[in-house]
């Protein structure tokens, strides 16, 4: 919903709030006024009725006779208006208009200065009885209305009512010949009340009730301004929150981007497990999003291959998880991770970060592929330790192994043997068959010299067509065993061209705290003597 709609429904929900509590306000004040307007409107119609009363008293007498006052005239427009009772005493007839008018005028004259009532036509006989411009705009009411009531309220604090005078057989005798008939009618009893009273109390409720408006008016508005501010308070808080959460996502969004494109893998993970992973990694591990891989129960380090290089990290190191290890030895080692995919091996360098959020420990993992940098190394290292005629290690790469076997067995006290061998007349199969032949002799050698090792046993050419074999945790006995099997196989052997040739031998098992020079010096005087004392032989030292 946008803002100035939001305004618009407030004030029209204060608009109906008002009128709603203004509504009941203005109908109490009316009921009362009203009630205080029917009191004014009863006692005038008990003015009037009183009035009719007495004149139908009059009527149904057909007039009557009364004591004239002083100077009184008869009426002219009475039949019969004078009896004569005796010589002393005449008496003149009153009718009903006559006896009112005379009423009216008593009550003129007397103490009571809030009651005066009127008898009045449009076309009265008796010019006293001329109507007002109020009795007029009665009658006129009553013969347009044929209504027998009308009342006024004057700005003087009087109430002015009008009962209308309905022709009754006893107005005939006056009347008549003005065209008068029964039930027309043609005149009225105004009466005129005091309505101060009236006037002060509607004044007062009047007051009341604007009072309780303005009052009402402040409330509300106090309210309403109270209800504006929040509402504007609100509505910029909720434009901040648009504006900051939007900022957030684009931030987002960059950030995202950011770390999707870069090259390496980026994880976050809380010790455990994974929390975020970037795209290049969720691409790398064929999933389409975090909760995917997460779904499927993953963790990056199932997939770490098994090196046998301490740089390597494995799922756990030496008990301890590769994150913590990662933590702990990233300092000292330069750890690196071998993942396979679609049989092609990829190689990672792993660097930890700690990151504090929230009081929460998370690590940013960063994976950096080094699989091109490596295999150059490593096919470096190989050419450098590797004699590329037979596929054996060389001279210096076995010396390089002898130096750390040496350490090892004088901490671990294992035994550790050299064999050394050499062909017994070789410069014979090159001057006979070539130098060709030669090399391929010392290829099928190695081949058989290999198959009758095991895997940890390091062979290494050691110079033109002789082969030192270093033997881990092995004595003298067990490797003179071994060199013997050498020799039998290599005698049992038909080489290419050349037939069949032999080996002759020297074994020695290290003795603890010997030089390496010693050590290869008493194994090269092995085989000596093996050559010296008619070769094909090993020789034990
Ligand atoms: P002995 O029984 O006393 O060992 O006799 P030998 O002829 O084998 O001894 P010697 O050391 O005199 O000769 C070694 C020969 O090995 C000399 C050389 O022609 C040959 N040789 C050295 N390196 C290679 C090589 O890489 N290829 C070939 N084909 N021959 C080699
Ligand atoms: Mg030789
Ligand atoms: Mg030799």
């Amino acid at each position: 919903m946008n803002t100035s709609l939001k305004y618009i429904i407030f004030y029209i929900v204060f608009a109906i709030t008002a009128f709603a509590l203004y509504y009941p306000i203005d109908i109490f004040t009316k009921n009362s006024i009203d009630l205080q307007k029917n009191i004014l409107i009863k006692q005038a119609q008990t003015h009037f009725n009183d009035q009719i009363n007495t004149r139908e008293w009059n009527a149904q007498y057909g007039g009557v006779y009364v004591k004239p006052k002083k100077g009184q005239k008869p009426n002219p427009y009475l039949k019969n208006n004078i009896l004569k009772v005796d010589d002393n005493l005449t008496l003149i007839k009153i009718n009903p208009a006559w006896m009112t008018r005379q009423l009216s005028e008593l009550a003129k004259q007397s103490d009571i200065k809030d009651f005066h009532f009127k008898i009045t036509s449009l076309t009265p006989i008796n010019p006293n009885n001329i109507a007002t411009p109020f009795e007029k705009k009665a009658l006129k009411y009553f013969a347009k209305s044929k209504k027998k009531e009308y009342y006024e309220f004057n700005r003087d604090n009087k109430f002015n009512y009008m009962g209308a005078l309905v022709t009754t057989k006893s107005c005939l005798p006056c009347h008549e010949h003005q065209g008068y008939k029964i039930d027309d009618i043609r005149g009225g009893i105004s009466i005129n009340l005091n309505s101060s009273e009236y006037e002060s109390i509607k004044l007062s409720l009047e007051e009341k009730s604007l009072l309780v408006k303005i009052f009402l008016f402040i409330f509300l508005f106090s309210i309403a301004i109270l209800i504006h501010k929040q509402l504007k308070h609100t509505l910029e808080l909720e434009k901040e929150i648009k504006k900051r959460t939007k900022e957030i996502n684009s931030t987002k969004i960059l950030l995202q981007n950011i770390l999707d494109n870069d090259k390496s893998f980026l994880l976050v993970s809380n010790g455990t497990e994974v929390i975020f992973a970037n795209q290049t990694f969720l691409d790398f591990a064929d999933f389409s999003s975090l909760s995917d891989f997460k779904s499927e129960g993953n963790h990056i380090s199932d997939r770490f291959e098994k090196v046998d290089d301490p740089d390597f990290l494995h799922q756990l190191n030496n008990g301890v998880h590769w994150i913590e290890y990662m933590q702990k030895e990233q300092q000292n080692k330069n750890l690196k991770v071998l993942i396979k995919k679609n049989s092609n091996e990829y190689y990672f360098k792993l660097h930890s970060k700690e990151i504090n959020i929230d009081n929460k420990l998370l690590y940013l993992i960063t994976f950096d592929d080094i699989t091109d940098d490596y295999i150059k190394i490593k096919d470096l290292t190989t050419e450098a330790s590797t004699d590329p005629l037979t596929g054996l290690f060389n001279r210096r790469k076995l010396n390089g192994v002898l130096s750390k076997e040496i350490d090892i067995s004088s901490v671990t006290k294992s035994p550790l043997s050299i064999i050394f061998l050499d062909i017994d007349h070789f410069k014979n199969v090159n001057d006979t068959f070539g130098h060709d032949v030669g090399d391929e002799v010392l290829t099928d050698l190695s081949k058989i010299i290999t198959s009758a090792t095991r895997q940890g046993d390091f062979i290494a050419r050691w110079g033109g067509e002789e082969f030192m074999i270093a033997l881990q945790a092995t004595d003298n006995s067990a490797a003179s065993h071994l060199a013997e099997k050498i020799r039998v196989a290599v005698e049992a052997y038909s080489f290419n061209v050349v037939g069949n040739i032999t080996i002759s031998l020297g074994v020695t098992e290290y003795q603890q705290d010997e030089s390496k020079n010693n050590f290869t010096k008493r194994v090269d005087k092995a085989l000596y003597e093996a050559k010296e004392s008619g070769r094909n032989k090993v020789v034990v030292k």
